[in-house]
């Protein structure tokens, strides 16, 4: 053993299989300290985070204590809790996968160069990606800004395969110091609100394989097409435990090889990409999450207008096919890709309002809120993010929903009002002469294209006319 005692920092890597850097840590020392920090030194969690959050630790910590082991949690300063409990214990090594959120690199940066002053061993590996994000590399050595070209480059690469699941942690103490994970009070106590989603999810490793096991039996097969159909169980939904890191995409994506010359597997696969291409470019461009990739959107006309937003957070827009997806959201703290982009659409361009706070409102109640997914998502959708999608596309959301939601199951499911309206009108009720306690459109949708369209104007000029490296931060 090189170390007597060391200690593992798990973050957002909440898994005992494929953890790299736990399995260097009890390779390497005799003792593990395993911790978990609820840190202040980064973004706060969201609401419906903080509630996955809590059962995933709960999950973690029964699987820990079932293989001899104590998970010992505390919140605070992640940094200083890191170097008092390195002197407290006489630890001489620290051990932790790495996290790619700009605060998170900073942070760790600060804590690795402090420890390794006072001859303390800091190791840190790739748990959370396929590649690291300054693997997967355009020719010249810059970073990719277009999907299609990074992925393709990224199939072709060699993806290391997982490491062996943990099967006993021969010391690893409970710490005195530490805190029960009750103690965080990271579930909603007055009011709870976390009902729905206590009923459509199991958290933690276990639940992670089976939905990906439930997900190859029913639904790898019409993914190509179910995929967009918000009214079938069509995708995986293993996006919280990706971003909890209870499963990892190099598992996911061995999972799979035999399969892999599939055209069905390559497109779950090609999706699972764009995750990674999201932290590929949260890792060049780390203002991402705030400010507009294409700069030139600075000057985009925005009218914030905190009632507008605030309908459209309700599910109160008068679009059913936008009102299902807010409600789904509100309720299950998930919401389906094809209406996330539906959904971004209506906020950025019928109501024109900053694509920043739609993000804001997603962090808050998704259950997989992820910085980089979330914020590359919502730029594309705004029209100013790295391969966006051409501004002028603006979603009709009736038509959205007709060609989506053909039956109109998903908005029935989550709009009782319309529980009775007849196939025809579902995604347009104002045709039927409106519905009791459901609302008219809030704006007109050919009206707000224009006006969309026209905004968009004031800035198309010098949207094109400014060189692409201006966009580089
Ligand atoms: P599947 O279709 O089964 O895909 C498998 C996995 O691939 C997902 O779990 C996810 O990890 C990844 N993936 C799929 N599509 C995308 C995508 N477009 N971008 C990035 N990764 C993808 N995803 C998040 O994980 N967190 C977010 O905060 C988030 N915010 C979004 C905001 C907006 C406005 C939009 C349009 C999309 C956002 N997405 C986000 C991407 C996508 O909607 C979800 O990853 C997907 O709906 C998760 O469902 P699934 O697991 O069933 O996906």
């Amino acid at each position: 053993m090189q170390h007597q005692t060391g200690i593992f920092w798990f973050r957002q890597d909440l898994r005992l299989s494929d953890n790299s850097a736990l399995q260097m840590a009890l390779t390497q020392c005799a003792t593990v300290i395993l911790v978990y920090i609820l840190d202040s030194n980064t973004r706060p969690l969201g609401g419906a985070s903080r509630w996955w959050l809590h059962h995933s630790l709960q999950s973690l910590a029964t699987d820990i204590a079932a293989r001899g082991g104590t998970l010992n949690v505390y919140q605070g300063d992640a940094t200083l809790i890191i170097k008092q409990l390195v002197t407290q214990h006489q630890a001489t090594a620290v051990f932790w996968n790495r996290c790619y959120e700009p605060d998170a690199i900073t942070r760790d940066k600060t804590l690795k160069a402090d420890l390794s002053a006072g001859n303390i061993h800091v190791h840190s590996t790739n748990s959370a990606l396929l590649l690291e994000p300054w693997q997967n590399l355009k020719a010249d050595q810059t970073p990719y800004t277009v999907f299609t070209p990074f992925w393709k480059n990224l199939k072709h690469q060699a993806i290391a395969t997982p490491v062996s699941p943990v099967s006993h942690f021969p010391h690893s103490p409970f710490l005195a110091t530490a805190s029960g994970i009750a103690a965080l009070r990271l579930r909603p106590e007055i009011p709870d609100w976390a009902g729905g989603l206590c009923t459509t999810w199991q958290v933690g490793e276990q639940a992670a394989w089976h939905r990906l096991e439930h997900f190859l039996s029913n639904a790898l097969e019409g993914y190509p097409d179910d995929r967009n159909r918000p009214d079938v169980q069509g995708t995986s939904r293993l996006s919280p435990h990706l971003h909890f890191g209870e499963i990892s995409p190099r598992q996911i994506w061995h999972f799979l090889s035999p399969q892999r010359s599939g055209v069905t597997v390559d497109k779950f696969l090609s999706e699972v990409a764009w995750r990674e291409f999201s932290y590929h470019l949260l890792y060049h461009f780390p203002t991402l999450p705030a400010t507009n990739w294409r700069k030139n959107f600075d000057h985009f006309p925005w009218q914030p207008d905190a009632p507008l937003l605030k309908r459209w957070q309700q599910g109160k827009t008068g679009y059913p096919i936008v009102d299902a997806g807010m409600r789904e959201l509100w309720y299950t703290g998930w919401m389906h890709n094809r209406v996330r982009m539906i959904t971004a659409s209506f906020l950025t361009k019928h109501l024109l309002q900053p694509w920043q706070d739609g993000e804001a409102w997603f962090w808050d109640t998704l259950v997989d809120a992820d910085m980089a997914s979330n914020a590359a998502s919502w730029q594309w959708v705004a029209g100013c993010g790295a391969d966006a999608a051409p501004y002028f596309r603006i979603f009709n959301p009736v038509l959205q929903g007709q060609k989506f939601d053909p039956h109109g199951d998903y908005v029935r499911r989550w709009l009782p009002e319309l529980a009775d309206i007849s196939l025809t009108c579902v995604h347009s009720p104002w045709l039927q002469g409106g519905v009791a306690h459901y609302p008219a459109p809030m704006v007109d949708h050919d009206m707000a294209r224009k006006r969309a369209l026209s905004a968009f104007d004031s800035i198309k000029q010098s949207l094109f006319s400014k060189a692409a490296g201006e966009n580089k931060v």
